[in-house]
């Protein structure tokens, strides 16, 4: 058995595995990640580094809530073929119906302790000594960065458990560390002033990288809109259906099948191209959870044009932090013209939301149009 204490090595490590074993892991040592930096930062035990492709997709014409219009290329990293080639087919019909507008709200990253009290009482008493006591807290908060602000807080008692959901502002950065950071030091706070225990820093009420109503309804990190209107003659041209067969399968598909199912989400494939954009740009990979939540929503116009929108309220996204500093991630973000400046985080979350609106567009149509399985067969099974 390998001592992972005493090897941290990255060549001695990948050596001492492969020969335990008997495997050869040479593409595993191909990589030109910097493993100074990372193995304090992002992976620990590190032997090497998997290579995801990654396609691009567009130019995908988008109108953010600052009121820009501009094209955008899209960074997906996949090994599911004809996901690039849908998306790239959403993003021309919404091109050439004059983009995808946008709109965004910030949230702020939740971290949500649960604190243990006597009984109800002291549960409810609690609850308003934090509501009374919010700009303390928020001092305390300030304090642990220099780019953290603490929002607001929501409570929940269960008998003598009080469950906290803070909500900070992290500016470009996702965040999880930093809130996590200033969580602690207010529990620690309110464990001297106040003589109660936080049982865990995390009580699942904030709630991270699991599915959940909540992120949902009061939603997380940032909350993403994306709309497009499209004539009648464009979805014919483009995406080979019209306008009343894709409002059929959003119906069926989106909201009957899914209440059938109980899923959380009410869209057809969100979570393809949030977690392949948040591979490429160097996000947390598990926050795919969160962003698979949403709506797809189509409405035929008196027009005859399609009005189509999607509805992301939980997307945990930074230009800054966490995987976001790797090198390839960094080239990725600056395909996106995301070179650190301040405003990044919101237009990164942006851009993500009109991907996911040109991918929903175009599989949705597949499905109309019956494409979807002779698309598989020609791009994802290398059958030509
Ligand atoms: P981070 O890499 O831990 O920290 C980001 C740092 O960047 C901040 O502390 C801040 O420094 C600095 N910074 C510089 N310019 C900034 C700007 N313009 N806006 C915001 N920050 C700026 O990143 P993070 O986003 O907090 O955390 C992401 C990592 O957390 C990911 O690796 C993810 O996998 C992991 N994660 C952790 C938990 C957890 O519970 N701890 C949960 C889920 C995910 P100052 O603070 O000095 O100002």
């Amino acid at each position: 058995m390998i001592d992972l204490k005493k090897i941290n090595q990255t060549k001695d490590l990948r050596k001492e595995l492969e020969k335990e074993l008997g495997v050869e892991l040479k593409h595993i040592a191909k990589f030109s990640l910097d493993v100074k930096k990372i193995k304090n930062k992002n992976c620990e035990n590190m032997i090497g580094a998997l290579q995801i492709p990654l396609g691009i997709a567009g130019p995908c014409l988008i109108k953010g809530s600052e009121g820009k219009i501009k094209n955008y290329y899209l960074p997906l990293a996949t090994t599911e073929g004809a996901l690039v080639a849908s998306v790239s087919r959403g993003c021309k019909a919404t091109r050439l119906s004059g983009g995808i507008n946008c709109f965004l709200e910030d949230i702020g990253t939740t971290r949500g302790p649960v604190f243990a009290t006597k009984n109800l009482a002291e549960s409810f008493a609690f609850v308003s000594w934090l509501e009374k006591n919010l700009a303390i807290l928020k001092n305390i908060a300030v304090k642990t960065s220099n780019h953290l602000k603490l929002l607001k807080q929501e409570s929940e008692v269960v008998g003598n458990r009080v469950f906290v959901r803070f909500y900070f502002d992290t500016q470009e950065a996702m965040g999880m560390n930093m809130v996590t950071l200033a969580t602690q030091a207010i529990v620690n706070f309110i464990k001297n002033k106040k003589k109660i225990t936080c049982l865990s820093l995390s009580g699942n009420y904030c709630i991270d990288k699991k599915p959940a109503w909540i992120n949902l309804i009061k939603k997380r990190g940032k909350s993403v809109w994306a709309e497009a209107v499209l004539p009648k003659k464009i979805v014919k041209k483009v995406l080979k259906t019209t306008p009343q067969e894709i409002v059929s399968i959003v119906q069926s598909k989106c909201f009957l099948g899914s209440a059938l199912s109980g899923s959380l989400g009410f869209n057809s494939h969100f979570s393809n191209i949030t977690l392949a954009m948040f591979l490429a740009t160097g996000q947390d990979a598990a926050h795919a959870v969160e962003a698979s939540l949403g709506i797809t929503w189509a409405q035929v116009q008196e027009d005859g044009s399609l009005y189509f929108s999607c509805f992301l309220p939980s997307l945990m996204v930074g230009s800054v932090g966490g995987g976001t500093g790797l090198e390839t991630q960094q080239e990725a973000l600056k395909i996106l013209g995301l070179k650190g400046k301040k405003g990044d985080a919101r237009k990164l979350a942006q851009i993500i939301g009109a991907g996911v609106l040109a991918g929903e567009l175009s599989l949705l149509s597949a499905l109309a149009s019956q494409d979807l399985a002779r698309a598989h067969q020609k791009l994802g099974k290398g059958v030509i």
